[in-house]
C-alpha cells in the first residue's frame, strides 16, 4: 500500500542474505583464508579546499595486496578531510572546489567557531563522508570509468594528511 515495493520480496531477500551469511559462516569454518592489508598513504594539501587525485597509489595497494575478491576501505582518519568518488576533470575538480565553498561557507553562525575557526570544514567532512568502499574482484578495484578516487581536503593547507587503505578478502 504506497510502498512501491513488495514487504515479501524483502523478507525474503533477507532470509537469501542469512542462508549466504550462514554458507559464508561455515565456508570460514570450513578454512576458508580471509586476508587483509592495510597501507597508509601520506600526503601534503597546498589548497584550503582541494581535491587530490589518489586513484592509483589506491589501485597499487590492491594489487600489491595478492587478494583477488573482496572489499578495500579507503578511510581517511582526520575530521576535515573527506574521500569522494568521481570524474578527475579539470573543470568538474573546480566545481566540486565551488560548490562545496557554496555549501559550507567558511564565516556563519558557527558554534564551533568559538573554539576553532574551521566549523564548516567539519561540516562539510561529516556529511560528505570521510571514507569510501570499492569491491575488489579478479584482483582489480572496481570503479567506473569516470570515477577516480580523491582525498577531499577541506580545511587546508596541511603539512600532513593520512588515508588508510585496507583491503579484505581472498
Ligand atoms: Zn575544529
Amino acid at each position: 500500500m504506497g510502498f512501491g515495493f513488495n514487504v515479501d520480496d524483502i523478507s525474503s531477500s533477507a532470509t537469501r542474505a542469512q542462508i549466504a551469511l550462514n554458507a559464508l559462516n561455515r565456508s570460514e569454518l570450513g578454512g576458508v583464508d580471509l586476508k587483509a592489508t592495510t597501507r597508509t598513504l601520506e600526503m601534503a594539501t597546498t589548497g584550503r579546499i582541494q581535491l587530490l587525485d589518489i586513484t592509483r597509489p589506491v589501485e597499487q595497494i590492491v594489487r600489491d595486496s595478492g587478494i583477488k575478491s573482496g572489499l578495500c576501505l579507503v578511510h581517511a582518519p582526520h575530521a576535515t578531510v573527506a574521500i569522494i568518488a568521481n570524474e578527475n576533470e579539470q573543470g568538474l575538480v573546480r566545481d566540486f572546489v565551488d560548490k562545496i565553498e557554496e555549501l559550507y561557507p567558511p564565516r556563519g553562525n558557527y558554534l564551533h567557531n568559538r573554539i576553532d575557526d574551521n566549523a564548516s570544514s567539519h561540516l562539510a567532512s561529516g556529511l560528505i563522508g570521510s571514507s569510501r568502499t570499492f569491491p575488489v574482484r579478479d584482483g582489480r578495484l572496481v570503479r567506473g570509468t569516470w570515477q577516480n578516487i580523491f582525498l577531499v581536503e577541506l580545511d587546508g593547507p596541511r603539512t600532513q594528511r593520512l588515508v588508510e587503505v585496507t583491503v579484505i578478502g581472498e
